[in-house]
């Protein structure tokens, strides 16, 4: 048995009972297989064992009293996946499905997108399954003061910077900055994502999104395409979603349809994102609300998004949300390019059948690197206490995402897999982390 795969079968033996994170390394150590094999230094330095094992895991408890007077316990989390190449940084989840096997995925994947980025950034990710909907803005602060109360003693800006994800926007960033803020005394780059009045970077909110489609463009473009009259399919309707929408139709393509996890809406006409913008960020509400503003528009509840006929799927929501049936049926309404927003929407099946189908497929490490990437800008100017306009950041945005699709594109095409993006992501930020490792010895 080779090396990866008898490092696959002991991180599953080691870790039972969590899927995402067994999904996730899977996925890795799979394509990573020939290129390990090949270098077998990697071998000798443990260098698989190390990374799939997170330098750190803390786990506690945060209490808090609701708005009857009600002490409520929720699970905090904070993975600390890796820091050869830089502090810790991943966002923070709050969303009731988080657990240990959820944060430990996306820390692991995060190790490896960062290093993509070619910035200087760890991976790491929390998160706790608190969730912020229908809770008043005094018990999310509450809760976040508690949150904050914890896991102050674990980061700090050299050490770990996390940010938003998931259920954390710039309201939880500001109620968590706020506390952190109170306890240490001192004014850090601590987080990111934070407000504009108190250090945050312009784009980072539409970074994550426009990224995605700054990236998206530059592979159609080198496909002899481009996004211009593409119809588009975005699902989730969250910050990534928004934002990603909004750059594709700055770009000329239309996008058709948005999500959330009770339905979705199909507007043929392109959806109006004033009105998602006043439905989602304003006021918080449903995207089956969307039917109020426009008169054609049709809301469906349930799943179904992906039946949609589309030119490029962007699935912007969350894990597994799109299926081997739902990359069948992308395939059979001609879609020609799919770039994950979210972490790991497609499950393994559906991957399988986009290459089989030739469908340009960018997995979400490669495609939604531009919010850490951002992220790590915000950390840049903060150190220099200074603010970059929005026009330089936007700028410097693009560039990290036309360079990471052309550096994945590269180590694809050097390992004789043209166009696979899969093996290129992961063989290309698995070499900048791996090397490091070797150089600083077992640690
Ligand atoms: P938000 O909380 O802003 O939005 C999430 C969206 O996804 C909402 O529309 C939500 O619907 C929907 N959603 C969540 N869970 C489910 C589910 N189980 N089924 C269907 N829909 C669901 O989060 P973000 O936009 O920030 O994050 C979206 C994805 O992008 C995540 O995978 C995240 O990890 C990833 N990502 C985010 C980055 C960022 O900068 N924010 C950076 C890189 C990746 P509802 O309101 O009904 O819950």
């Amino acid at each position: 048995m080779s090396y990866t795969m008898k490092v696959l079968e002991k991180v599953i033996k080691q870790n039972p009972n969590e899927p995402e994170f067994h999904q996730a390394v899977t996925e890795t150590l799979t394509s990573l297989q020939p290129f390990v094999d090949a270098n077998p230094e990697y071998e000798k330095a443990g260098i698989l064992e190390r990374l799939c094992e997170p330098e750190r895991a803390i786990i506690f408890r945060v209490p808090w009293v609701d708005d009857s007077g009600k002490v409520q316990v929720n699970k905090g989390y904070r993975v600390q996946f890796n820091s050869a190449i830089g502090p810790y940084k991943g966002g923070l989840r709050f969303h009731p499905s988080v657990c240990l096997s959820i944060i430990k995925f996306l820390g692991f994947e995060q190790v490896l997108k960062n290093s993509l980025t070619g910035l200087p950034i760890g991976g790491g990710k929390g998160g706790s399954d608190f969730d912020p909907k229908g809770k008043s803005e005094r018990e999310i602060m509450a809760f976040c003061q508690s949150f904050m109360t914890e896991l102050y003693r674990h980061i700090g800006e050299d050490t770990d910077v996390p940010a938003g994800d998931i259920g954390v926007c710039d309201r939880e960033i500001g109620f968590l900055y706020g506390q952190y803020k109170r306890i240490i005394n001192a004014y850090t780059s601590v987080l990111t994502g934070k407000g504009l009045s108190y250090g945050g970077s312009f784009t980072r909110t539409e970074a994550t999104g426009y990224g995605l489609v700054y990236l998206t463009s530059e592979l159609l473009r080198q496909h002899g395409n481009s996004i211009e009259n593409k119809t588009v399919v975005v699902s989730g309707s969250g910050n990534v979603a928004i934002f990603a929408a909004e750059k594709v139709k700055q770009l000329g393509g239309k996008v058709v349809a948005l999500s959330d996890s009770n339905g979705f809406v199909y507007d043929s006409e392109g959806i109006d994102l004033c009105a998602v913008k006043e439905i989602k960020i304003k006021r918080r509400g449903r995207i089956s609300e969307y039917v109020n503003y426009r008169k054609n528009a049709v809301y469906t509840e349930g799943r179904g998004i992906w039946n949609i006929k589309c030119d490029i799927a962007l699935p912007c929501a969350t894990q597994n949300e799109l299926n081997g049936d739902d990359a069948k049926e992308l395939v059979k309404n001609g879609c020609i390019a799919v770039c994950e927003g979210a972490n790991m929407p497609s499950t393994s099946e559906a991957i399988k059948v986009f290459h089989q189908n030739k469908v340009l497929f960018v997995p979400g490490k490669a495609a939604n690197a531009g919010g850490v990437a951002v992220s790590a800008l915000e950390m840049s100017q903060n150190a220099m206490r200074t603010s970059w306009p929005f026009e330089k950041v936007d700028q410097k945005l693009k560039e990290i995402m036309i360079n990471i699709y052309n550096n994945i594109a590269n180590v694809a095409r050097e390992v004789g897999q043209e166009d696979n993006f899969v093996v290129g992501a992961n063989i290309a930020g698995f070499k900048k982390v791996a090397d490091a490792m070797l150089r600083q010895g077992v640690v």
